[in-house]
C-alpha cells in the first residue's frame, strides 16, 4: 500500500515508519521542516530506494494544512495520523487543543475532498480519551469515554492534554457520522508508551515525554523519590506501531476503536527492573522502592487488540532494558 504518515519526527510515528517499511509499504511522512525530513531519511535505508519520502506540513492546526500533502502520484491507499502535541510546556491551552482537534478534522476533510483513493484512516488517539478520572470503571475498554469538556481543557491545565485527545477523537468519529466519506476509520488508544526511540535524540529537552522518565532515572532524578506513576497501564512503542499497521491492513479493523495495553505497571516495577538489569544505577534509586499502585485497581480489557489486530504484547522488562540500552548508547 502507499501510506501517508503524519508527524514522522515523533516517537510513535518513527516506529510506524519502520513497521510499514518492513512490511514493504511505500511511505510518505509529513514533517514540520525539510531539515527534519532529511534527518529522518538518513535513519531509514529504504529511503534510498524511494520507499520513504517526506512532505513539509509546518503546522497541522492551520486551515487546509494537509490539502497538498494528501495528493500523491500514485495516490495514497491509507493514512496514519499520529501528529499531535504531547508535552506540558504550553503557555496557552490552545497550543495543544488546536493542533489536536483542527489537525484531526483537517486531515479527514483533506482526504475526503482530495484523496478519494484512501480506503482506511488510522488515528493515534490515547487512553487519555478513555480514562474517567473521577469515577474509574471496574474494567477499562474501548467503550468508555473521558467526559472532559473543551471548557475544562481551557481552564484546567491538568486536563488540557486529555481534552485535546478526547475532543480530537470525538471530532473524528463525528466526521465519519456526518460526512460518510469513502474510507473507514480505526483509532488506537494507548496508555503510557515506553520503549526505545528510533531517531537519536538531540538533547534531553527534545526527548519525548515517556523516554524523558528513563533519562531522569539514569541521571539520578529518581534518587530521592520515584516519580508518580499516574496511570497504571503501559504498552511498548513497537506494539503501538504494529497496532497502527494492522489497523490499516486488516479489513475487520475498520470503524473500530482499539485499546492497546500490555497491562498494569508502576514505577517501582520499572525501578526494580533497572536495578536488576543495570546494577550501575542502583545508587541512583531510593534504597527502599515503594509501589504507588492503588489496591483495588481498575482492570483492563484489551481483547479486541489481540483478536482483531493479533497483538502479542512485549514484556515490561524487555521494554525497560531496550530503552536504557538505547539511551546508554545515545547519551543526552
Ligand atoms: P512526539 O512528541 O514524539 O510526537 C509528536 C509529533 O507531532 C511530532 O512529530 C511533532 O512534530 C508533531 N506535531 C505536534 N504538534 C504539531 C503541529 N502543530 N504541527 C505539526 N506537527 C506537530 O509524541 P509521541 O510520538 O509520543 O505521540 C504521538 C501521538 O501518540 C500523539 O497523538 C500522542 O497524543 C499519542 N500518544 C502518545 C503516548 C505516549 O505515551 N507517548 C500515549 C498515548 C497517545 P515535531 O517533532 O516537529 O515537534
Amino acid at each position: 500500500m502507499k501510506v501517508l504518515v503524519t508527524g514522522g519526527s515523533g516517537f510513535i510515528a518513527s516506529h510506524c515508519l519502520k513497521a510499514l517499511l518492513v512490511s514493504n509499504h511505500t511511505v510518505v511522512t509529513t514533517v514540520r521542516s525539510a531539515e527534519k525530513g532529511e534527518r529522518i531519511l538518513r535513519v531509514y535505508p529504504e529511503s534510498t530506494k524511494g520507499q520513504l519520502s517526506y512532505v513539509v506540513v509546518p503546522d497541522i492546526a492551520q486551515e487546509g494544512a494537509f490539502d497538498q500533502a494528501v495528493i500523491s502520484d500514485p495516490p495514497f491507499d491509507a493514512v496514519i495520523h499520529t501528529a499531535s502535541p504531547l508535552h506540558f510546556r504550553f503557555k496557552y491551552p490552545k497550543e495543544l487543543l488546536d493542533p489536536a482537534i483542527h489537525g484531526t478534522k483537517g486531515i479527514l476533510r483533506a482526504i475526503k475532498d482530495k484523496a478519494p483513493s484512501v480506503k482506511r484512516v488510522v488515528i493515534t488517539s490515547s487512553f487519555a480519551a478513555i480514562i474517567c478520572p473521577d469515577e474509574h470503571p471496574d474494567v477499562y475498554s474501548e467503550s468508555q469515554w473521558n467526559p472532559v469538556t473543551y471548557e475544562e481543557g481551557i481552564e484546567d491545565r491538568g486536563k488540557t492534554y486529555r481534552a485535546s485527545k478526547t475532543l480530537a477523537e470525538r471530532a473524528a468519529w463525528s466526521f465519519m457520522e456526518d460526512e460518510k466519506p469513502g474510507f473507514s476509520l480505526a483509532t488506537i488508544c494507548p496508555p503510557c508508551v515506553f520503549g526505545p526511540p528510533i531517531h537519536p535524540p538531540e538533547s534531553r529537552e527534545t526527548l519525548n515525554t515517556s523516554n524523558a522518565y528513563f533519562a531522569m532515572l539514569m541521571h539520578g532524578g529518581w534518587k530521592e523519590k520515584l516519580p508518580p506513576t499516574g496511570i497504571w497501564l503501559w504498552v511498548d512503542v513497537r506494539d503501538v506501531a504494529l497496532a497502527h499497521v494492522r489497523a490499516m491492513e486488516v479489513p475487520d479493523a475498520g470503524e473500530k476503536r482499539f485499546f492497546i495495553t500490555a497491562g498494569h505497571f508502576d514505577m517501582k516495577e520499572v525501578a526494580d527492573i533497572a536495578k536488576k538489569m543495570f546494577p550501575q544505577y542502583a545508587d541512583k534509586l531510593p534504597i527502599e522502592l515503594i509501589s504507588d499502585k492503588p489496591n483495588p485497581l481498575y482492570g483492563f480489557d484489551n481483547n479486541s487488540s489481540k483478536e482483531i489486530l493479533q497483538l502479542e504484547y512485549l514484556s515490561l522488562e524487555k521494554s525497560v532494558v531496550d530503552t536504557i540500552d538505547f539511551l546508554q548508547s545515545h547519551p543526552v
